[in-house]
């Protein structure tokens, strides 16, 4: 006899896994799995599921270079140009605040989390850069020191260049109180507290369309799974778009490499250079180094993995001339991770449909904000339902 729907999935399957869901999460990146947690917490009795169609977070969360940073201080002045002071303020308080409530929720040993502190570099020909830093330091100093309680969190150490075998650099802002941490065993320990509170993650599970129906929502996916849920979050970050093409998230690819340990390796801490465009950092005794989106614009706003020679080339010649002059170094591995970014450089946590909402567009900062703006987008819900 002819059944009335074909899907791989059997009665067992669909009646266990995908029945009576009060709350699925799309995308399991740190945002979607702060929010499942927030969310149990909030609400013990609801059953919760993150869908995440990689084996494994396959955005950013587990593909960034787990700077737990809060801002240089260039960064600062070009949004102060952007935005307006209350609203720039605000951001670095959040941030700041995010990374706190990180490392509550997992622990500084978990995260691999070392305070090694971070650093911005100057070129000789950007000494008016530099001088407009000197400018503001103090008004900065006193900003962070309301929220974070650390003195003089930003100080000139230009003698570390030296230390450090930089090449080519003419100054250096040091602050304090940044630090690093491994995203891998971010997201690890992540997934492991949500599994621990009974929120199911279930992976290679690629919603292709949702929409609301008959009180809930209702999702499509792939390997013909289709499935109901009494309410659905976005937390999609950079692929947003495949699914709500009018949402202001636009992907911005970023190309990461990493170098095989190098012998007498100098350098330690995080380091932000060119406005922020490139990164680098150690990793024990490697160097992790990414960026050089703005080579290319157009070409790197794209949610698709890749490389291009123009950026691959630009980050090894960042290593033998500036970042590893004196030591020879092999590299060991690329990869890229997407963002999603937008106009302003703000998250959008909303409802967007009557059951569906989004917490998503974490730009560059989602390590920072990621914890908090998950338990934005559960406590946003809770108010609502
Ligand atoms: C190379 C790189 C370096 C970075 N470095 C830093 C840094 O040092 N410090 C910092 O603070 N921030 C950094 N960031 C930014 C930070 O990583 C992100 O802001 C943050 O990880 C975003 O988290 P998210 O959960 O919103 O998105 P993501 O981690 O991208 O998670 C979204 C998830 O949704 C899944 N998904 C998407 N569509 C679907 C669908 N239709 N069905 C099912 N699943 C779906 C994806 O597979 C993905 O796992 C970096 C980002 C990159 C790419």
């Amino acid at each position: 006899m002819e059944g009335k729907s074909t899907s791989l999935f059997s009665h067992w399957e669909k009646t266990v896994f995908f029945d009576k869901i009060d709350l699925v999460i799309i995308g399991g990146g740190i945002v979607g799995t702060n929010a499942a947690i927030r969310l149990k917490e909030l609400h013990p009795g609801w059953k919760i599921v993150i869908l995440e169609r990689g084996t494994l977070p396959l955005g950013a969360s587990t593909r960034n270079a787990g700077f737990a940073c809060f801002g240089s201080m260039t960064e600062l002045l070009d949004d102060l140009e952007n935005q307006n002071q209350k609203e720039v303020f605000d951001l670095l308080e959040r941030r700041w605040k995010g990374l706190q409530r990180l490392r509550q929720r997992v622990g500084d040993q978990q995260l691999n989390y070392y305070n090694y502190g971070a650093y911005e570099l100057f070129h000789a020909s950007e000494e008016y850069e530099f001088k407009q830093c000197m400018d503001k330091l103090e008004a900065f100093n006193q900003v962070l020191k309301e929220i974070t309680g650390i003195e003089e969190v930003f100080e000139v150490k230009d003698q570390r260049i030296k230390d450090f075998g930089l090449a080519g650099i003419k100054h250096l802002i040091y602050n304090k109180a940044e630090g690093q941490l491994n995203p891998g065993r971010m997201m690890q320990e992540l997934w492991k507290l949500a599994r621990s509170m009974e929120i199911e993650i279930h992976c290679g599970v690629e919603v292709n369309q949702l929409q609301n129906h008959d009180g809930g929502v209702k999702l499509w996916c792939n390997e013909r799974l289709q499935f109901s849920a009494a309410r659905a979050l976005l937390a999609t970050n950079g692929f947003t778009k495949r699914l709500f093409p009018h949402l202001e998230v636009l992907p911005a690819r970023n190309q990461v490499l990493i170098t095989k340990p190098v012998s007498a390796l100098k350098l330690k801490g995080c380091f932000h250079y060119d406005k922020g465009y490139y990164y680098f950092r150690n990793v024990g005794d490697r160097i992790l180094l990414g960026g050089g989106r703005n080579l290319a614009k157009e070409e790197e706003q794209t949610d698709e993995f890749g490389h291009t020679d123009i950026i691959q080339n630009k980050l090894k010649q960042l290593l033998s001339e500036m970042i590893l002059p004196d030591n020879p170094f092999e590299i060991d591995h690329w990869w890229s991770g997407i963002l999603g970014v937008g106009p302003k450089k703000a998250p959008i946590v909303e409802r967007i449909e009557p059951n569906i909402f989004t917490a998503v567009r974490l730009g560059g900062m989602g390590v920072a904000i990621g914890t908090l703006v998950g338990e934005q987008a559960a406590e946003y819900i809770t108010d609502i339902v």
